[in-house]
């Protein structure tokens, strides 16, 4: 069984939400191995809270709000116990199948959120833990074999640990056990670099991992891998994993790791793809279907940039106006940091910036000159969206959104046409996708490991307005709208350049339907989750 472990996990449908892409890209994985009929488990915590952000009074406000399983139609399966910190902990594990697709989740009321406190805690290792072994144990009870394992990224690396330990104390030789673990498993890494990962100490791993080993021939290769009393899990996963990915060409060519040995990680490129079915417009994948671009099971065919060039503007200006009413619908039930809920005509044009709020991703550049955004978006009528959580605790990033909010609203026509969705989820960026006409992706050059929320907008039919990094600059930058730049000044009017002629380019059929012809040729064989999933299954599950 193809194994997914994940401590994050975003499918609000199915009661679980995440932080960002790496929950949003495991929970596409899944969605796609049900399409596929392929057999699949997703095993994840289910988090008994989770952390909305509102605006009140012009301030951003956490707010933790309880979730229950049964809600979402989860079976109480079994319990399972770990070990932690001297004492024994029940886990509760819940499951609940979907087509060929299982998400089996180890929870317990004090689990906390996702990501509490800082990533060298107590609490981070034990809910580490907890995953690994308890959901090890999970798959176990359920009769599931772990034989081939995908782990999203370093703090699953208990899963692994578990597998191995389960295989020395039935009595494999730690040496072939390693072999066995590490035939069919895959370490996907989103992280550009090993340095900036938390270090757990060997202090911690006494009193929550090595009481949960059985065999002693595992605790003390464990043991053997400390340096000066600290580990990084990133290099223990890199051990007990055959396979390593980084999720686009070019992440996979920075992301800078070494073994035990010293050696440098060879990442093999699996660009993240996403769930079409989840993400595109149910009427826009049919068209897209009908045209011929794809099959049945959304797999692209060979011919697709041939068929696309039927692509009309008035089709294209259909498929927006229908996008526009469940933007429309959305936003009424999320209104602006004014608390008003704007109502968008087909016509009008609508910018957009949606990620989360960190600062890499850069949401402030477009208003670095308000004046010169003003003198964009005005003759158009145009308006600008922007949605995004901040990170807990994230001060610097709370003051750089109270920065552009002050800009906004001391521009009496900003004020009336930035508008700023706090609480930003799978709801809103579906929403924002379909519903408007320019995407704005600005990550410093190097620094995104690849971003999906663009992929949704060239799906949907937006014009890509983007640096080129992360997953974009798999394809050549004359598929999109490339902002470059020798610096800051320069990438910035790079920026303002492509806003402006992105706007007089959307109102000519002609351009507008050679520009989205022109994207959806460059970028749908990247953006396709099933490609990203056939990618992955032939590197981990046993061919026959
Ligand atoms: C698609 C999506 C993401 C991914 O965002 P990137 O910044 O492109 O990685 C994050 N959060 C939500 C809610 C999404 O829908």
């Amino acid at each position: 069984m193809y194994t997914y472990w994940s401590l994050e996990y975003y499918d609000q449908e199915n009661g679980i939400r995440g932080g960002g892409g790496l929950g949003v890209l495991a929970a596409d994985t899944r969605r796609i191995a049900e399409s596929l009929d392929v057999p699949f488990v997703i095993v994840t915590p289910f988090y008994p809270k989770v952390c909305h952000q509102k605006m009140v009074n012009g301030k951003l406000v956490d707010e933790t709000t309880p979730v229950d399983y049964h809600d979402y139609g989860y079976k109480l399966l079994d319990t399972v116990y770990i070990k932690c910190n001297g004492e024994v902990c029940k886990l509760d594990v819940v499951g609940k199948k979907l087509g060929a697709s299982i998400i089996l989740a180890v929870t317990e009321p004090n689990f906390g959120v996702l990501y509490q406190g800082l990533s060298g805690s107590d609490h981070r290792l034990y809910q580490e833990v907890a995953l690994g072994f308890g959901g090890y144990k999970a798959l176990k009870l359920t009769g599931i074999r772990p034989n081939a394992m995908q782990l999203n990224e370093v703090p699953t690396f208990f899963a692994a640990l578990a597998r191995l330990d389960d295989l020395v104390s039935s009595g494999v030789n730690l040496y072939e056990a390693i072999v066995y673990v590490r035939m069919h498993a895959l370490y996907t890494n989103h992280t550009l670099v090993q340095a900036a990962e938390a270090e757990f100490s060997f202090e911690q791993f006494e009193r929550y991992v090595f009481p949960n080993l059985k065999a002693r021939a595992v605790k003390r290769w464990l043991k053997s891998q400390f340096e000066d009393g600290k580990l990084k899990l990133s290099s223990v996963i890199i051990e007990l994993t055959g396979q390593h990915n980084g999720v686009s060409k070019l992440h996979a060519r920075l992301a800078n790791y070494h073994d035990i040995a010293g050696d440098r990680v060879n990442f093999k490129p699996i660009t993240n793809g996403v769930d079409m079915k989840k993400w595109v417009l149910p009427s826009l994948i049919e068209y897209y279907c009908g045209l011929g671009l794809m099959d049945d099971k959304l797999r692209l065919t060979d011919d697709y940039a041939e068929k696309l060039k039927q692509i009309t503007a008035d089709e294209i200006r259909n498929f927006k106006a229908e996008g526009r009413r469940i933007l429309n619908e959305t936003l009424a039930m999320r209104p602006d940091q004014n608390g008003e809920s704007p109502y968008f005509g087909d016509d009008e044009m609508i910018f957009v910036f949606k990620r989360r709020f960190v600062d890499y991703k850069r949401p402030e550049m477009p208003f670095t000159d308000i004046k010169r955004l003003r003198e964009i978006l005005e003759p158009y009528n145009a308006h600008y969206i922007l949605s995004g959580r901040v990170h807990n605790g994230d001060t610097a990033m709370s003051a750089k959104l109270q920065e552009i909010l002050e800009k906004v609203k001391n521009d009496d026509y900003l004020k009336s046409h930035v508008h700023y969705i706090a609480d930003y989820d799978e709801e809103v960026a579906y929403a924002l996708s379909v519903g408007s006409n320019f995407a704005l992706n600005l990550p410093v050059v190097g620094l995104e490991a690849c971003g999906t929320s663009w992929m949704k907008d060239v799906a949907n039919m937006n014009f890509l307005i983007s640096t080129p990094d992360g997953g974009v600059a798999d394809v050549e930058s004359k598929y999109y709208m490339p902002v470059t730049g020798e610096n800051f000044d320069e990438e910035l009017d790079s920026l303002y350049t492509w806003m402006k002629h992105a706007l007089s380019m959307w109102e000519s059929d002609y351009d507008l339907a050679d520009i989205i012809q022109s994207q959806l040729t460059g970028f749908l064989p990247t953006i396709s989750g099933t490609r990203m999933f056939r990618e992955y299954c032939e590197l981990i599950l046993p061919q026959n």
